[in-house]
């Protein structure tokens, strides 16, 4: 049900070059408390240049509903059950009235507040300068809080130490981040020439004749595999590349890992649909992205563990490298605590010990991690701050070692 529309859902060309995700939706609660969480409106909203507050703001302005924005769980919120497809008719009107060109209704605009608070869309196409409807409520809202940055500068984002990379007004800031990969296939893009004027002028979609076409996706492959060369790994590509399965996992898993009714059957269903559940990097997303904040399994009974351990030790059993597969996992357990949950960094030795009492974890594999820090995940301090905390586990591991040994003649059969 994720995937990837135009941003004018009006447009019927798969080569139309600006896209976005599907808006998903999930309904939440019941009685007073019902209310649909927006689970993946900060993609949606960076790939309109727009802060994500914006569209929820206006779908609360549209249907007379509270919103909100939860940031201890990074989550955006509209008061009340709505459809999604509902929202997503709304989301067109957002997009026409504060996102399209009122000219020539190309989607790459700024929008500028003047000083006598009027709204501006900027068209980075054709230059036109045209009015927002004022009388919307979404409008006295962005008076009061302005996008912070313009497309500009995240389009310019051309110096080679990718420090003004930080992006749009998007209050996660998980762009900020300060991994080595990203930077390096941020400083590797910046030197590439740039597609749009290199070869193809300035308005590279207009022409659909098949060569275009041809000449188009050809280029786009070309750009996306000397990025892969440039950066030497992929897994952030695959996350940011909304094609990717591994995106479609990370979309699923947010959706779903919160609803009871999801099993782990529904997991694995999901991984073979994708035809990733062969791949040990999807053991890096799911060690990323199973759990909320809300069901952290800081215990070492958890039955949010138990629920998924047949569809865990199903998919790292299957992978040819069962090593590999549990060190992506561990590298999602890094940025899960590490970069998206700093205050479940103390928890991490519960986690793990969670972890291993399900068998989703060998004790050598384990080890092993826990004495390599490692830059593949996440920045070496986060690597070092996530390892010390797992020192407990691992001195218990140790321990319960030795006193296997002692025993060893007991035989339990
Ligand atoms: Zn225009």
């Amino acid at each position: 049900m994720a995937g990837i529309v135009n941003i004018r859902r009006d447009v019927d060309d798969k080569f139309y070059r600006y896209r976005m995700p599907v808006l998903l939706t999930k309904v939440e609660g019941k009685g007073n408390g019902i209310k649909t969480v927006l689970p993946n409106v900060q993609d949606v909203a960076r790939a309109l240049s727009r802060p994500p507050m914006y569209p929820t703001k206006y779908f609360g302005a549209e249907l007379g509903a509270q919103t909100m924005y939860d940031a201890k769980a990074d989550r955006y919120i509209v008061n009340g059950a709505h459809q999604s497809e509902r929202l997503r008719e709304l989301l067109d009107g957002f997009i026409d009235k504060y996102v399209l060109c009122g000219s020539c209704k190309n989607p790459e605009t700024d929008l500028i507040v003047t000083k006598d608070e009027m709204i501006i869309r900027d068209c980075k196409a054709c230059g036109a300068h045209t009015n927002v409807d004022m009388r919307n409520r979404l409008s006295s809202y962005i008076i009061k809080n302005p996008p912070k940055k313009s497309r500009k500068s995240k389009k310019e984002n051309g110096d080679a130490n990718g420090k003004n990379g930080d992006g749009d007004a998007s209050p996660d800031g998980e762009e900020g981040s300060d991994d080595e990969l990203t930077k390096r296939i941020n400083a590797e893009a910046a030197e590439l020439p740039p597609i749009e004027k290199s070869s193809l002028g300035d308005d590279w979609s207009a022409d659909t004749s098949p060569e275009a076409v041809k000449e188009r996706t050809a280029l786009l492959e070309k750009f996306k595999s000397s990025l892969v060369l440039a950066g030497g790994g992929d897994d952030e590509e695959d996350e940011a590349d909304t094609d990717s399965p591994y995106y479609h996992l990370k979309t699923w898993l947010i959706e779903n890992r919160d609803d009871e009714d999801i099993t782990s059957v529904d997991l694995y269903k999901k991984m073979q649909e994708l035809g990733i559940e062969k791949k040990h990097k999807a053991m890096l997303t799911i060690g990323e992205y199973l759990f909320s904040e809300e069901n952290a399994p800081v215990v070492p009974e958890s039955k949010a563990v138990k629920r998924w351990t047949p569809a865990i030790k199903k998919l790292i059993l299957a992978m040819k490298d069962t090593d590999k597969a549990q060190k992506s996992l561990l590298g999602g357990l890094e940025r899960y605590v590490g970069r998206d949950h700093p205050d479940l960094i103390p928890s991490v030795p519960k986690i793990l010990m969670a972890w291993y009492l399900e068998d989703w974890l060998e004790e050598e594999t384990v080890t092993q991690w826990g004495t390599h820090v490692s830059k593949k995940y996440v920045d070496k301090d986060t690597s070092k701050k996530v390892r010390l905390a797992a020192k407990p586990f691992l001195k218990w591991l140790e321990e319960a070692d030795d006193d296997e040994e002692e025993e060893d003649d007991t035989d339990e059969e």
